[in-house]
């Protein structure tokens, strides 16, 4: 028997006032979005969003949510991370129930944690949401399996960007060639001649294959297949625009059978009402 509510009850948590929740948007399709984040876009009276959230998600808010708006991209003028944690702190502490969503995962290169510290400071409580980072979804929308038997043991994720927009000099690129199979990088588009000319310099090959996806899991993804030695060239002729993730690595290559979106997905049927009952109850 078809069960006609897809969605079984749950001790769902419910959203206090004063309280902040910290969530992970995923990278981009809203069907990547947790139960955890979908529960907490239903209740939320203010919503604090990063500039990688797409309205396609926001689309899932409470119609009554306030929506604020707090991107941050690299180097362009944008509110300052200590402004957005206090701010969260102040809307906390007016009362308000309180989503901070962010693209990805919170934690994985997001700032999340300088802003749960920020409001555990205040004594602000908290509760962290999980997503899907774009360093392992995002590339798995491109049909690259982040890890693969035959493949890798091991992988790195890197940022590209320090706090002051420049090439982390904190990364031990040598270590890394070495000790990394496959090697994934957040924010490196800017930096990518300095970053191939590190790794090159630390042994690894030229012709080693490099998949750069940008928008990924968006309806603007598109994919570069290069190898190490082209990159920058490659990229400069391509013209993406970030978002972008920069996978370098043997696994690249599973991309020629699992390309899934291209190859195998087609036209595949759409569900428009997964939930089964249009669109999920506002909180009351
Ligand atoms: N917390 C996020 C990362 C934030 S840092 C996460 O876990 O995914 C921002 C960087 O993430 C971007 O510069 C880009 O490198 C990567 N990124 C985020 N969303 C992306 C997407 N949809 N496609 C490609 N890269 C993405």
């Amino acid at each position: 028997m078809i069960n006609a509510n897809p969605l079984p009850p749950h001790d769902w948590p419910i959203l206090q006032p004063g309280w902040v929740w910290l969530c992970g948007a995923g990278p981009g399709d809203p069907g990547l979005l947790t139960l955890h984040a979908l529960n907490a876009l239903r209740q939320a009276e203010v919503i604090v969003y990063d500039a990688l959230v797409g309205p396609e998600i926001l689309d899932w808010a409470n119609s009554t949510a306030k929506l604020i708006y707090a991107g941050k991209r690299g180097g362009k003028p944008s509110a300052k991370q200590r402004d957005i944690s206090l701010h969260l702190v102040e809307l906390a502490k007016k009362g308000k129930k309180v989503l901070r969503l962010k693209g990805g995962d919170p934690f994985v290169f997001g700032r999340g944690g300088e802003e749960a510290q920020t409001l555990v400071q205040h004594g602000v409580p908290i509760r962290i949401i999980p997503g899907i980072s774009a360093g392992i979804g995002g590339l798995a929308y491109a049909g690259i399996p982040v890890t693969h038997r035959d493949v890798n043991q091991s992988v790195t994720f890197v940022t590209g960007h320090d706090q002051s927009g420049e090439s982390p000099s904190s990364i031990n690129w040598k270590a890394i060639s070495d000790g990394s199979q496959v090697i994934v990088i957040y924010m490196g588009i800017k930096h990518v001649g300095s970053i191939r000319a590190e790794l090159l310099k630390a042994g690894r090959a030229a012709d080693e294959p490099v998949a750069v996806v940008t928008s990924a899991t968006t309806t603007n993804q598109k994919v570069l297949e290069t190898t190490l030695g082209r990159i920058e060239v490659d990229l400069k002729s391509a013209s993406m625009a970030p978002p972008a993730i920069i996978c370098i690595g043997k696994s690249v290559l599973m991309r020629q059978a699992l390309d899934w979106q291209d190859m195998i997905l087609g036209n595949a049927p759409r569900n428009t009402d997964p939930l089964g009952r249009g669109r999920p109850a506002e909180a009351s």
